[in-house]
């Protein structure tokens, strides 16, 4: 999925999604360059000014990092707002703090990846230490353009490797600049480059090139699968997939004594960034018994959600990254329609920009099975309802996807949590709240969902680090 245009391979035209307007051209990265940039990080990791510096000196220039974007803080939420068309006060409170504090807490853990020493008999010592896997990449998509940069540069530099960053097409403007931020807190030149580009080009030449030994992907399903399989066909460079998602919100019959607080939460899941969220909670499974009361509330908290300007503090719903986005996601809703689900809806306000690519808020319930809404990740505001009798039944259409990134379970009785925790295949279940864990909690898919590692928490730093076994004889 890419909304820049595309009037030549050289050219990336970033647009503001809300009203059309061309934001910025920026020459795109050229596969020729891409095994440039990988030559001369090859160059500066084999010199060691970056992978051979003490952790703790590491550290202290990641620290600085995180003060200069603290220091950019509004910056840095506007260009994400503008490039990818995300609420301003989504980035101002929860995308740039979050990168903020993501890049912190990797520079602390800096110096705190130790290995091991092997229990082995007194004629020999084992020692299994961490190391930098030297020149890495990562490839990430549009709809959390700055954390998504944080997540890879915290554990990537840290841990001592040279990184070659692709954001998205159409969302580039803060990676730059936090590049920039990363050379005024004294990054050495060549250790992290940011190469903007089209992921045909420049996507494709970082998965199949020879000098990359890991790859962190976020983004579909689809393009991760293609990069498994360039990176199959040429070095074998380790993996790591984040892709998509058709994340359940599981509401057992007593859900309703939290009162407000539920149905609140329950609308952040599904539209948080208008609903683009890979971790978006896009399919409500109800019981029935209280299933009536849910949706009519539900409805009417998202017929009230602010439809507007991505610039204005008090818009909650922007546009979609594409007019070719919306139209997808209007499709799905229409051939539920058509084939008697309902569709609840509040439409949209005369006041849009008319290039913006807006859907409103949107609630389908009694969709039959199978239908796109169901079974597909929609990338859009739209939630479907469905209704279960029993805890099995739960669990049954709660893991009915491909996917399993996320699921949130809503329940007083604490047995009952714990058997639907344990019960759905996702990488993370949130009980009584709908989240993502925080800093220290490992994020990665299950199923088609993700592959290869997590993000977050130490464990980030199996992707970026590979163990080795020095055997000494010592005698
Ligand atoms: P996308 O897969 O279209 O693009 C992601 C990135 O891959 C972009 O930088 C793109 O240029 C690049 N790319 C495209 N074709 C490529 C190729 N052949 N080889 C290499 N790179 C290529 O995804 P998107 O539309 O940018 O983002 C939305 C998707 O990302 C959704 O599916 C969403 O669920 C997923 N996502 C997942 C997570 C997670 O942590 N699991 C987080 C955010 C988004």
């Amino acid at each position: 999925m890419s909304r820049a245009d595309a009037p030549d391979e050289s050219t990336l035209r970033v647009r503001n999604p809300a009203t059309g307007e061309l934001i910025t051209t920026l020459s795109a990265t050229t596969g020729r360059e891409v095994a440039e940039a990988a030559e001369r990080a090859r160059r500066v990791f084999e010199r060691g000014t970056w992978s051979g510096l003490p952790p703790r000196e590491r550290a202290s220039v990641l620290l600085r990092l995180a003060d200069l974007m603290e220091r950019d803080a509004e910056t840095l939420a506007r260009l994400d707002s503008e490039d990818a068309g995300k609420p301003i006060s989504e980035c101002r409170t929860g995308d740039v703090p979050g990168a903020i504090e993501c890049i912190r807490w990797f520079a602390e853990a800096a110096d705190k990846v130790f290995g091991r020493v092997a229990p082995t008999g007194p004629d020999h010592l084992g020692l299994i230490s961490r190391e930098p896997v030297g020149v890495v990449a990562a490839i990430l998509p549009w709809n959390y353009p700055l954390a998504m940069t944080a997540w890879k540069v915290g554990p990537a530099l840290a841990a001592g490797n040279c990184l070659l960053l692709k954001p998205a097409e159409a969302t580039p403007r803060s990676a730059l600049h936090l590049a920039g931020l990363a050379a005024e807190a004294g990054l050495p030149a060549g250790v992290l480059a940011v190469l903007p580009g089209y992921g045909a080009v420049a996507g494709t030449a970082l998965a199949r090139d020879p000098v990359v030994g890991a790859l962190s992907f976020t983004g579909s399903t689809a393009v991760g699968r293609s990069v498994l399989t360039d990176a199959a066909q040429t070095n074998f460079k380790r993996v790591s997939l984040e892709m998509g998602g058709k994340s359940p919100q599981v509401l057992m019959a007593d859900a309703l004594r939290f009162g407000a607080e539920l149905i609140d939460n329950m609308i952040e899941a599904a539209f948080l960034t208008t609903g683009q969220n890979c971790t978006a909670g896009s399919r409500v499974l109800v019981h029935r018994d209280i299933a009536d009361g849910v949706v009519a509330r539900f409805v009417a908290a998202a017929k009230s959600l602010v439809i507007g300007d991505p610039a204005d503090p008090e818009t909650r719903i922007g546009p979609l990254i594409s007019h070719a986005a919306r139209d997808r996601v209007a499709a799905a809703v229409d051939e539920a329609r058509a084939a008697g689900a309902h569709v609840h809806t509040a439409g949209l306000p005369d006041s849009l920009h008319p290039a913006g690519a807006y859907y409103p808020p949107t609630v389908v319930t009694d969709a039959p099975d199978g239908s796109t809404v169901l079974t597909r990740e929609l990338f859009g505001p739209v939630v479907t309802f469905q209704t279960f009798a029993t805890e099995a039944e739960a669990i049954s259409l709660a893991n009915a996807t491909e996917y399993g990134l996320a699921a949130s379970v809503w329940t007083r009785d604490l047995d009952t949590a714990w058997r639907l925790a344990r019960g759905i295949q996702a990488g993370v279940v949130s009980v009584n709240s709908y989240s993502e864990g925080d800093i220290t909690t490992p994020f990665g898919g299950w199923k088609q969902s993700g592959f290869g590692g997590a993000e977050k928490s130490t464990t980030a730093f199996d992707q970026w680090t590979r163990e080795k076994t020095v055997w000494i004889r010592t005698r």
